[in-house]
């Protein structure tokens, strides 16, 4: 896929360098701090907002502010800790702090869409009112609760097989055979260096081998 196709589809995506490779927003919020953490400010996290689709494309923001980028991330943390859990099959115990938390998070009511006329008579959606901080943790927090207890969802939770890639996706192929976060970013890397190997073998050198 093209650059100019991908920025008009999510052209938040390329603005922070934001992922949205997971299929569902959950865990595009866990992508959000690596390779470093993009959710530092208000500015890339109202990218996040619109690129994850809690809000119409175009939503302004202009009341988000500074404790909004620290309660998702502290969201962040717990769907990461419940995703990590049902990864390596940990059983927390009767108590789960994280589970509680994204519990409480998605108690808020989120954001209400309406569909209206837009200026050539098709109807585009809009929300209500401005929403508020709690009503956008509630609508990640309610897909990290429809994922996780969703047998057939999170059974294709896998982590991305790329060098250190962290990033968590839902596998929806055919056959469950993707074994990346992006075929355009660590699909690409192993590529590349499949390639590499294949170079030096026919010249005769493996990578760390000295030349005499
Ligand atoms: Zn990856």
């Amino acid at each position: 896929m093209g650059l100019d196709l991908d920025t008009a589809m999510n052209p938040y995506k390329y603005a922070y360098e934001l992922r949205f490779d997971s299929g569902r927003s959950s865990l595009d919020l866990l992508a959000t701090s690596h390779p470093h953490e993009h959710l530092d400010a208000v500015g890339p996290l109202c990218a996040w907002i619109r690129g994850a689709g809690l809000v119409p494309p175009d939503t302004p923001l202009p009341h988000a502010d500074d404790s909004w980028p620290a309660a998702f991330r502290e969201l962040r943390t717990s769907v990461g800790r419940l995703v990590s859990d049902w990864l390596t099959r940990t059983h927390p115990g009767a108590y789960d702090v994280a589970l509680a938390r994204v519990n409480e998070a998605a108690c808020a009511a989120p954001p209400v869409p309406r569909a209206v006329h837009a200026d050539d008579g098709s109807l585009v959606q809009e929300l209500a009112g401005p929403p508020e901080c709690a009503a956008l943790l509630a609508a990640v927090a309610r897909d990290a609760v429809e994922l996780l207890t969703d047998p057939v969802a999170r059974a294709g939770l896998r982590q991305c097989e790329g060098d250190n890639c962290p990033i968590v996706y839902v596998d929806t192929s055919r056959g469950r055979r993707r074994r990346w976060c992006s075929s355009e970013v660590c699909g690409n890397r192993e590529r590349v260096a499949r390639h590499r190997k294949r170079a030096a073998l026919a010249r005769g050198q493996l990578p760390g081998m000295r030349v005499l």
